[in-house]
C-alpha cells in the first residue's frame, strides 16, 4: 500500500536500441575539403568550412 508508483514503468525505456542504432551510423564522417569530421545526417554542412562533400562521396 502506498507503493504503487513503484510499479507504474516507462514504455519508451524498453528499447533504447531503436535510438542509438541510426546514430553510430553517420557519426564520425569527414569533411573531404578540409578533414574535419562532421557529425549529422548525410548532407549535413561541414561545421568548419561550410562543404557538403565527405570522404568516400
Ligand atoms: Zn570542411
Amino acid at each position: 500500500m502506498g507503493d504503487d508508483e513503484r510499479t507504474a514503468l516507462e514504455p519508451d525505456e524498453l528499447e533504447p536500441d531503436e535510438l542509438g542504432g541510426d546514430a553510430a551510423c553517420w557519426l564520425g564522417s569527414v569533411c573531404a575539403d578540409c578533414g574535419a569530421m562532421i557529425e549529422g545526417p548525410p548532407g549535413t554542412a561541414c561545421w568548419r568550412c561550410g562543404g557538403t562533400h565527405r570522404e568516400g562521396d
